[in-house]
């Protein structure tokens, strides 16, 4: 789950992580009244959308007076902000960051992630902070400098220090570092993060170490313990398919491509894409419906797919081990009755009760296309979108 610049800060200052004073607004006239509070003599308007890159679309702007705040905030709120973070269709803004404008001497990066090769949460640095960190690491890798950190001891101050002594932070910053990184990895592990990423943290001509943007991903799995992270829940942020698929206990994730796919198992599922991608085909979504999934999961499946105006064709694929192929058939039925199916699907079935799904499918009188194998399935489904 995915949060705003400004929740996360909220989160970062109970840790003792600096950030600077700010306060949020949803429209103009509380932008200026945010302001006018922070008393400060430069205020920042902050769109707040999830996605980073705001800087560049016109999304971060220093205001010099309470008439300039005014101004960008009118000219930010309900704008669709496109960045590289968005997609080409962007992210309209609804909520505005109004944060003290701050003497910035130098930008830098520190993020930590859980490293999958590892096994274990990594902090990352560099010196090359403000700029996209894959940019960085893409050319000058050496500028990025990363501490593995032992789950048992934890992020140690002294691991903290090297970070902050590579990065080439001055001497007189460093205690206020490396106070901020262990306050930051405190963060990440007491509230089950899988993303903690302060991009710039900013050194400032008063002596301090803030963060200045604050990006905190929070592992799905784990929101049942952090009942006050699931507060910071922004639907407006999110696709409508995924939520209404989380309510049915369904893993979909949205894609750009025009073949939806219904799958049991998530390596099944990602085999299904490759080979759509194999036979020239886009996928349009991902998505599990699980082992145990009942009639009614299916069709909720099946409606979720057909509501995207992309899918221009659907490739069921279902291994029925657990699941059975003659509940699968009668979900599909369910749902086309439903929702009605105008367009071609490929159904491909195997395992337990594939005869009786396969008759269950035939007698139905739908046009379904039967695939015999899985390459079949996306050779079959690929020709008939084209
Ligand atoms: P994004 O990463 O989405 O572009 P940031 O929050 O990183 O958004 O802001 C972009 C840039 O704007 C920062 O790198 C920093 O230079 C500047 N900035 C952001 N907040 C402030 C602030 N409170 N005071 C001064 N400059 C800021
Ligand atoms: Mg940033």
């Amino acid at each position: 789950m995915n949060i705003h610049e400004y929740q996360g800060k909220e989160i970062l200052r109970k840790y003792g992580v600096a950030v600077p004073n700010g306060r949020v607004a949803y429209t103009v006239d509380e932008a200026v009244e945010a302001a006018e509070k922070l008393g400060s003599s430069v205020s920042v308007v902050k769109a707040q959308i999830h996605a980073g890159g705001r800087g560049k679309a016109g999304g971060v702007k220093v205001a010099k007076n309470l008439d300039e705040v005014r101004t960008y905030a009118n000219e930010i709120l309900g704008k669709t902000l496109v960045t590289h973070q968005t997609g080409p269709e962007g992210k309209e803004v609804k909520r505005l960051l109004i944060e003290e404008g701050c003497d910035i001497k130098q930008e830098y990066y520190v993020g930590l992630v859980l490293d999958r090769a590892t096994s274990r949460v990594t902090m990352m640095a560099s010196e090359e902070g403000g700029t996209e960190i894959e940019e960085v690491a893409a050319e000058t890798p050496e500028k990025i400098f990363k501490e593995v950190i032992d789950p048992v001891v934890g992020l140690s101050p002294f691991q903290a220090r090297r970070l902050a002594f590579n990065i080439n932070i001055p001497k007189e910053y460093i205690s206020k570092a490396v106070k901020f990184m262990l306050g930051l990895y405190q963060v990440f592990v007491e509230k089950d993060c899988s993303i903690a990423e302060i991009n710039p943290l900013v050194t400032t001509g008063d002596g301090d170490v803030l963060a200045l943007d604050a990006k905190l991903n929070f592992d799905d799995n784990a929101l049942f313990r952090q009942k006050d992270i699931q507060e910071y829940r922004d639907l407006d942020e999110e696709d409508a398919k995924e939520i209404e698929a989380s309510k049915f206990d369904l893993s979909y994730i949205a894609l750009d491509g025009n073949i939806g796919c219904m799958v049991n198992g998530a390596g099944l599922a990602m085999a299904t894409m490759d080979i759509i991608k194999h036979y020239g085909g886009e996928p349009a979504n991902f998505l599990d419906v699980g082992g145990g999934a009942t009639a009614e999961k299916v069709t909720e499946a099946f409606k979720i797919i057909l509501s995207d105006s992309n899918v221009k064709g659907i490739l069921v694929n279902i291994f029925g081990g657990i699941m059975k192929c003659d509940v699968i058939a009668e979900g599909v039925i369910e749902a086309t009755k439903q929702v009605g199916l105008e367009i071609p699907l490929v159904v491909r079935l195997e395992g337990t009760n594939v005869e009786l799904g396969k008759k269950i499918l035939a007698e139905s009188g739908l046009n379904i296309t039967a695939a015999e194998s899985m390459a079949d399935g996306a050779e079959k489904i690929v020709s008939l979108v084209k």
